[in-house]
């Protein structure tokens, strides 16, 4: 019998999964989930990035957000930004 991950596995499993630190044996559950559920690659894709930033900017925290869109834009980050609107979007969990 096929174990099947549901949303809310997934969730759960997201952090250690970005992180790299999930088995490898969970790790393809999820990437067979993403495959199947774009809601889930969608989540992936944008905490990837945000975790991105978020490193990229780690040294430089608390500066305010327009600072950081020109900072991000100065990184040549731009497409990130355009492309999945980044400092607007709700990322919700
Ligand atoms: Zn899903």
């Amino acid at each position: 019998m096929k174990k099947e991950v549901n949303c809310g596995e997934f969730l759960e499993s997201l952090s250690d999964y970005v992180d790299g630190i999930l088995g490898d044996a969970l790790c393809k559950e999820i990437e067979n989930h993403m495959a199947d559920c774009e809601d889930c690659r969608i989540v992936v894709d944008t905490l990837k990035k945000t975790i991105y930033l978020y490193h990229e900017t780690a040294s430089k925290t608390t500066i305010p957000l327009g600072v950081r869109e020109r900072l991000f834009r100065s990184l040549d980050l731009d497409d990130f930004i355009q492309k999945g609107n980044l400092l607007e979007n709700d990322v919700t969990f």
